[in-house]
């Protein structure tokens, strides 16, 4: 795992990704890792079995390299840890993960790991709609207090932060969902040191990760995925990863996610790891088409707006982008004069961009937020997120840009 381990010598990323995790003796010798479905797994002896339950329960502490045998898959399984060891390279700073079966599922579980009773977590908004529903749903009712900020305003994130009593997590999801405000982590990450209680800073790192954006190098203690989107890539799985360089924190998560059965089953974990080693092929493709066609639609006489990080006009906005992002990504929004009429004629013209929520796929798909993913926010919500009638996201694919250009061009054309 580390790298002065002589079996996994130091390599970039993408070598990494290709090399590390998997070893071929411990599946017959295929090039591609087995897929193990078995529930559980079978001693060599019970002395065996008590040191397993002992390392895995966190009665004693693994010698260095040790790794607990494996008891039964609700704890973990080999395409767990397959997985686990193959997606920590791809995110800087990382040493340790753990894999669930949704993004939810790793969001919730590093929130149960982390918050202590009656405390308070600080978090940026606009959020995921899953995380506000987790937060104002579940964590409130339980005696937990939620500050929320709004996302990019670093001063007062820095202010939210100091002045939040007994604060026992700091949630940021950057950029924001379908605006793209930008919040600057390491800001973020420095109040949450300078706190008397130290919270757990946790980015949600769905849009940009894990290859344009690294939290754990910025000083957050947690990436967070939803795997759904650009790590699984092709719209055809659920999944989730957190992400951190301290293993005593991702053994707290793990150990939640055996309590709540909640780890990525093996044949998902199987195909999971299969699209590792291309997430920034896609992701590189993705960027550079998003901005090809982002800026080529700027300007339109239908787009009152085009909201994607190289056409950010405030300064501070364009300061955070610069500092901790590699490439603007694959997402971008359009905002039209002739509000949700126009923003649904648009749509209903599309030929290749189909409408979906999720994203992050090698297929275009197009929303209309305030009426789907965002419909469960309040007026005043929508209104200081920025998520208007005419707002459309657009998650770019792989498609070949001029086509998907000039399915935009007679998609506005169409409006007259
Ligand atoms: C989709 C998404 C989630 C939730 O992930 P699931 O895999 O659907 O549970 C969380 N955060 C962001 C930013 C997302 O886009």
């Amino acid at each position: 795992m580390s790298d002065h381990d002589p079996q996994h010598p130091a390599v970039r990323p993408r070598t990494a990704v290709l090399t590390r995790g998997f070893d071929p003796s411990l599946s017959l010798g295929s090039a591609r890792p087995a897929v193990f479905r078995s529930s559980t797994y079978v001693f060599a002896s019970p002395e065996a079995a008590e040191q397993a339950f002992a390392i895995t329960t966190g009665k004693i502490k693994p010698a260095a390299g040790e790794r607990a045998d494996l008891i039964y898959s609700r704890f973990s399984h080999p395409n767990a840890e397959i997985l686990e060891d193959h997606v920590v390279p791809l995110e800087a700073g990382a040493r340790h993960a753990a894999v669930f079966n949704s993004g939810m599922a790793a969001i919730m579980t590093a929130f149960f790991a982390c918050a202590r009773p009656h405390t308070s977590i600080v978090y940026t908004t606009p959020l995921y709609g899953g995380t506000t529903g987790l937060i104002h749903q579940f964590l409130e009712p339980f005696g937990l207090r939620g500050i929320p900020v709004a996302a990019g305003d670093t001063a007062g994130i820095d202010a939210a932060i100091a002045a939040a009593a007994d604060c026992s997590i700091v949630f940021i999801e950057t950029p924001a969902n379908p605006t793209l405000i930008m919040t600057d982590i390491e800001r973020a990450a420095i109040a949450a040191v300078r706190h008397p209680n130290h919270p757990v800073v946790m980015v949600d790192n769905t849009f940009l990760g894990p290859t344009f954006q690294h939290p754990l190098e910025l000083g957050a203690d947690l990436a967070l995925y939803s795997a759904t989107k650009y790590l699984a890539g092709f719209s055809d799985m659920l999944g989730g990863v957190a992400i951190g360089a301290s293993e005593e924190l991702i053994r707290k998560i793990r150990s939640r996610r055996s309590m709540f059965g909640n780890i990525l089953q093996p044949d998902e974990c199987w195909m999971l790891d299969s699209r590792l080693p291309t997430v920034a092929l896609r992701m590189n493709r993705q960027s550079k088409n998003a901005q090809r066609l982002a800026e080529a639609l700027a300007g339109n006489k239908h787009l009152e707006r085009v909201i994607y990080p190289t056409l950010f006009e405030d300064p501070e906005q364009r300061r955070i982008f610069e500092k901790q992002c590699a490439f603007p990504g694959g997402i971008f929004s359009i905002e039209f004069r002739g509000g949700k009429p126009a923003a649904f004629e648009f749509l209903r013209h599309l030929r290749l961009a189909r409408s979906a929520v999720s994203l992050g796929g090698v297929e275009s798909l197009t929303c209309h937020p305030k009426s789907t993913t965002h419909s469960g926010m309040s007026a005043a919500e929508l209104e200081a997120s920025g998520v208007t009638d005419g707002l459309v996201r657009i998650s770019v694919g792989i498609e070949d840009w001029r086509d998907l250009l000039a399915d935009f061009e007679q998609a506005l054309e169409a409006l007259g």
